[in-house]
């Protein structure tokens, strides 16, 4: 069975709550943007009472295609593998009390900021395929 937001994607309801998601994907979390987007469509539709917010959840991480759903949901994803890789680039040597190089984690964490900057580059990702779905 499909989920509400897929089964009723022409419906007004759902365009006005996909839109929502992505007027808010650059400032708010996936998960803050669909237990709003449940709320919303729960008031809006009663029809849809029994939809959960993960299954709205679900909607933007398993369903959509959007463009700009994905492509900030990846740049996230992106961001926090970067913090954490640059938390690693340098460990202390127990024995001499010297900060060590992990050459590993350095190439790993450049890596990752590159991918950020070819996202970054794509410019406006609303203007890519399938961006109006
Ligand atoms: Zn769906």
């Amino acid at each position: 069975m499909k989920c509400w937001l897929c089964e009723f994607s022409d419906d007004t309801i759902a365009k006005r709550l996909n839109q929502y998601a992505a007027d808010q994907i650059s400032c708010m979390d996936v998960e803050t943007i669909a237990n709003a987007i449940h709320e919303q469509l729960v008031e809006a539709c009663p029809m849809s009472d029994g939809i959960g917010s993960d299954e709205v959840l679900a909607h933007f991480t398993h369903h959509t295609i959007a463009p700009n759903i994905r492509v900030a949901m990846e740049l996230r994803a992106l961001l926090q593998l970067s913090g954490k890789l640059r938390d690693v680039t340098t460990t202390t040597d127990e024995e001499t009390g010297l900060t060590v190089v992990d050459a590993k984690n350095v190439t790993a964490y450049r890596q990752v900021v590159q991918d950020i900057m070819n996202i970054y580059k794509l410019g406006d990702a609303s203007k890519l395929m399938f961006a109006n779905k």
